[in-house]
């Protein structure tokens, strides 16, 4: 079996249109546009990279990009104060605090300062209760994204066995309870899990969230499944650098039914939703209908 391949990039502009033609929309019928305000302290290479790539995409998208860059030494207060300015702002309709913050700042605490409502990650507690007792909740970007694609591969998930591999709350627990709630049978696989090659076997939705090159290979894969393969791994081959996902690509996909690649798979799903939960958090600060099809 040769799988069909999930086009993570293909699929991401069609969230990005989506998107788009809401917020010409809201402006023409409302005279509202949606807002996202990114903070970045620090100067982590990565993260300059992820910021200027969502304020791009922010401004592309028809919508107000708001940059908050901080130094590297920036106190918890003077970061607090800048979050709870932005939390009142009427203009800012999404916050997102890029992520990892320098080794003095709680991060439990800076997220839990955001107000959930304008939380475009998803992580703050607030949010995350809403998610794990099925309620409307601001949805994690990278799991939102994997669902957005296993929903329209597959129309319904419900009774589908799903195995999750890694527990972080970025993205392993979150994407279980989506899973969850479309009605999968999940399983959270970690690193003490027993047996992860019998557990994997079972599973016809295998998502892959571990940041370990090409752990998965394709013999653990059971005939047709569909792969979600989240890691972004950076490594040297032939020497040369290379992206590679967690799941053997190139032995997974004799078996699977579907995979998405890396690059090209998750990655631009992730902005993408990001957007789409900025439009989201829009529309619901203005008591107005969310866009179908943008959240879980
Ligand atoms: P993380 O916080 O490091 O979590 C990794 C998880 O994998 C942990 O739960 C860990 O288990 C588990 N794990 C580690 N080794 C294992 C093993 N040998 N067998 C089974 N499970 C194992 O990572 P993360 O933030 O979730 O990210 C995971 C990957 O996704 C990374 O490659 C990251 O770069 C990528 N990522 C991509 C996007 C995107 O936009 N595409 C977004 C976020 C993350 P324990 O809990 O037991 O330690």
């Amino acid at each position: 079996m040769t799988a069909k391949l999930i086009d993570g990039k293909a699929f991401a502009a069609t969230v990005r249109e989506k998107v788009a033609s809401h917020v010409t929309r809201l402006k023409e019928d409302h005279g509202i546009t949606p807002g996202l305000a990114v903070v970045l302290v620090g100067e982590d290479p990565a993260s300059q990279v992820y910021v200027r790539s969502k304020g791009k995409q922010t401004i592309e998208a028809g919508m107000n990009s708001y940059e908050h860059r901080m130094d590297a030494d920036t106190t918890e207060a003077d970061l607090l104060a800048v979050i709870d300015a932005l939390n009142t702002d009427p203009a800012v309709h999404g916050i997102l605090v890029q992520l990892p913050l320098p080794g003095h700042l709680n991060e439990d605490l800076i997220i839990n300062s955001i107000a959930p409502e304008k939380d475009v990650d998803g992580f703050h507690i607030s949010n995350v209760g809403l998610l794990g007792t099925g309620q409307k909740s601001m949805v994690p970007c990278t799991p939102l994204g994997c669902l957005m694609m296993l929903r329209d591969h597959h129309g319904s998930l419900s009774g589908m066995n799903a195995v999750v591999i890694g527990r972080s709350n970025i993205v392993g627990k979150p994407m279980a309870q989506l899973l969850l709630g479309d009605s999968c049978t999940v399983t959270i696989a970690h690193s003490r899990t027993k047996d992860l090659p019998g557990v994997v076997k079972q599973a016809d939705i295998v998502v892959a969230a571990v940041g370990r090159p090409e752990m998965v290979p394709g013999d653990w894969i059971k005939e047709g499944a569909t792969v979600i393969d989240v890691g972004i791994n950076r490594i040297e081959r032939d020497g040369k650098n290379k992206l590679v996902g967690d799941v053997d690509f190139e032995s997974a996909a004799k078996v699977a039914g579907a995979i998405t690649p890396v690059p090209g798979g998750v990655g631009p799903m992730t902005i993408a939703c990001l957007l789409a939960n900025t439009v989201t958090a829009c529309c619901r600060a203005n008591g107005l209908a969310e866009p179908e099809g943008l959240t879980a």
